[in-house]
């Protein structure tokens, strides 16, 4: 006689199983919670575990893993998970654990019998269906001037409310359009509203766009799980960046879509992702040449420069200037310190070279003056550092970027009137800007000329 365990917290359903398989030749062992099940499966190898997904203590996950893990030291059972969800994240997640069938409640006893009638052992994993190749792409006109639009302003998290109404409260994210491009400078909570606009403005036609990665912090990755064109499988993404401080690129994207936080893996989504982790300092996307820095931020943190046939556009969207940090460090031997300074100078020297003579300049300017000082090793600019940094490098036009969550729009117009007024006190003609969202930028081809 075949075996049968059921793992049930509720007493009328382990009851009514027992009824059902006890009449069909089965052996029925109960237990009423996950811990009992698991032990009960250990020593009695049961033919059959029959468990509920959703129970406290210890659930039907948890005992499919315990089970699986034993594979080797004990008999593998038939796993049958039962729960009253129907989604079907939790039906993936089920089989990714090691069930080998999933049954929604309430279920018929027939169903139940089949199921175990269909021999034991695993099922075989079904192969994915494969992906309709991609359609032809449409090519965007390339006799437009390239310009930029600003989708997400705010670094760290999200900050919705009417005092962030005028500068926006989504997190990091550019769209370029240049050269027959679509290129996003990453891929915070902005990229939510520019997926949107897409969908609309490509309607049934498929979709070829870029996404570069500065680095993995949350506000930077957060928004792609809801970026409506990775949810088609005619739409190519492609997304590149550099390897993360602790783990790879991929991974640390798909980590953030598993099942503990999201309820579609990224592997789900039948848009044509691509992600790539960028080992050269200079690479192509079309016609659009894109080169790369190191800045100065926790972790591995790049800024990218794109040169567009009017122009390029630099983004550093976090970035401490090595200088400023490094005169704020104490406890050094004098001659240390001066050593400890140039070598942050030469560093600084690197990023002024990196932006010299671009177009746009975007770039974390988080604080004021005042307010770095309590938020040196933060890993963020201030406004005035900005402004010197951008003047020093002959830029044309600088935006204020990643405005700090506890700005509101009052606080960000007096940083951005500071920045104006130190332009002014230098006797120059850089153009200044808070970045905000909605906003466009044309870059002018002539003046390339
Ligand atoms: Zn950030
Ligand atoms: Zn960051």
């Amino acid at each position: 006689m075949k075996t049968v365990l059921v793992v049930d917290d509720d007493a009328s359903v382990r009851q009514q199983i027992a009824k059902w398989l006890g009449s069909a030749g089965w052996h029925v062992l109960e237990a009423a919670d996950g811990t009992e099940g698991i032990q009960l499966a250990i020593e009695l190898q049961p033919e059959a575990v029959i468990c509920s997904l959703l129970m406290p203590g210890c659930n039907g996950f948890q005992i499919c893993r315990a089970i699986r893990e034993r594979a080797g030291v004990m008999e593998q059972p038939k796993i049958i998970v039962t729960t009253g969800s129907v989604y079907a994240t939790d039906r993936r997640s089920a089989i990714e654990v090691g069930a080998d069938e999933y049954l929604v409640k309430p279920f018929k006893a027939d169903d139940l019998i089949r199921i175990l009638d269909l021999g034991q052992g695993r099922r075989p994993v079904a192969a994915a269906a494969p992906r309709p190749p991609p359609k032809n792409y449409t090519s965007l006109p390339t006799d437009v001037p390239p310009r930029l639009k600003f989708w997400g302003v705010r670094g760290s998290i999200p900050t919705p409310g009417p005092s962030t109404v005028f500068y926006g409260g989504n997190t990091s994210c550019v769209e370029i359009r240049a050269d027959g491009e679509i290129i996003i400078l990453d891929a915070g909570s902005g990229i939510r509203p520019l997926g949107q606009a897409l969908a609309k403005e490509f309607s049934d036609q498929p979709i070829n766009l870029t996404l570069l990665i500065t680095h993995t912090h949350w506000d930077h990755i957060q928004g792609f799980p809801f970026f409506i064109p990775a949810y088609s499988p005619h739409n190519k993404v492609r997304i590149f960046g550099y390897e993360g401080a602790r783990k790879g690129l991929h991974s640390t994207l798909t980590s953030q879509m598993e099942s503990p936080y999201f309820p579609v893996s990224m592997r789900h989504m039948p848009g044509n992702i691509a992600v790539t982790e960028l080992r050269e300092r200079e690479f192509q996307i079309g016609n659009v040449k894109v080169t790369t820095a190191f800045v100065n931020h926790p972790g591995v943190c790049v800024g990218y420069r794109v040169f567009t046939s009017a122009g390029s556009i630099a983004y550093l969207p976090d970035n401490e200037p090595f200088q400023r940090l490094r005169s704020h460090s104490g406890g050094e031997r004098a001659s240390d310190y001066i050593e400890a300074l140039k070598y942050a100078s030469a560093q600084d020297q690197k990023i002024i070279e990196f932006i010299q003579d671009a177009d746009v300049l975007i770039i974390d300017s988080q604080y004021d003056d005042v307010e770095y000082q309590s938020h040196v090793g933060w890993g963020h600019g201030c406004v005035d550092d900005v402004v010197a940094l951008a003047l020093f490098a002959k830029v044309q036009q600088l935006f204020l970027f990643h405005h700090d969550p506890d700005h509101d729009d009052a606080q960000i117009s007096r940083m951005l009137d500071r920045a104006r007024q130190l332009v002014a006190l230098h006797g120059e003609t850089l153009a200044v800007d808070a970045a905000r969202e909605g906003l466009e930028h044309v870059l002018n081809p002539t003046a390339k000329a």
